[in-house]
């Protein structure tokens, strides 16, 4: 077996256990392979070791990759920073943006889905720790920006997505987790659909144990599967 083959089935091993330990379907948790500065030829790997979903920060990078790899050989995700100038590409590429946060930002995404006549799915990303260095809208722009997201008719609301700081310690992102489900409750409460809001991207390599218990339907490992980054 190979390296990227062992990881897998190290994490999904985790995945059903930590998701049966705390009273969930490991069934409702959709693994992301964060393959950011990754060369093909291992993303290819993951895939023929059955990884589905692959997630991606940079928009050149990744459609370089993935004009290779095939847009067909598996679901994309996309995961970085994105700038209103490559909504179209975002648009043209993903299947699952995870990092819409502000409302031009919504909006761009629509019209570029609209001449696509397509339907984007995407999440919307609270910057939990208030971090200056990261993006995300602020927990009291989330209902607004939610509702107004549910009036743009190519987009689809999917859930909520946070990245906590790193912390040595996974114990201690679990409160961001935490308030991330509380976004999600306050959103619900102001009567956005519980389909709307039925995804919650959280967890990376080192704390998506934690974020599991807390009730994420996503996690995002890139480290974990591929290997530290240079
Ligand atoms: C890079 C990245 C990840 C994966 O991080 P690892 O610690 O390597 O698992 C997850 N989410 C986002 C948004 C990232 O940028």
């Amino acid at each position: 077996m190979n390296r990227i083959k062992e990881n897998l089935t190290a994490i999904r091993r985790n995945i059903i256990d930590t998701a049966n330990n705390c009273g969930r379907n490991p069934e409702d948790i959709q693994l992301i392979g964060v393959s950011k500065k990754k060369p093909v030829q291992v993303m290819k790997q993951a895939i023929d070791a059955g990884l589905t979903i692959l997630g991606e920060n940079y928009i050149q990078e990744a459609m370089e990759k993935i004009d290779t790899i095939g847009r067909e050989a598996a679901v994309w995700h996309f995961i970085g920073h994105l700038q209103s100038n490559k909504a179209k590409f975002a648009v043209q590429y993903f299947d699952l943006i995870h990092t819409v946060d502000t409302y031009k930002l919504a909006k761009e995404i629509d019209k570029q889905a609209k001449k696509l006549q397509k339907c984007q799915d995407i999440l919307l990303q609270i910057n939990i720790a208030m971090e200056d260095t990261k993006s995300g809208a602020r927990k009291d722009e989330a209902v607004d920006l939610a509702q107004k997201i549910m009036a743009c008719e190519n987009l689809s609301l999917q859930g909520l997505m946070c990245m906590p700081p790193y912390f040595d310690d996974p114990e201690d992102a679990r409160i961001y987790f935490k308030k991330l489900v509380q976004i999600r409750d306050d959103i619900l409460a102001a009567g956005v659909s519980t389909g709307a809001m039925a995804q919650l991207s959280m967890g990376m390599s080192n704390d998506f144990a934690v974020a599991i218990q807390e009730g994420a339907t996503m996690v995002r490992v890139g480290t974990a599967i591929f290997g530290s980054r240079m």
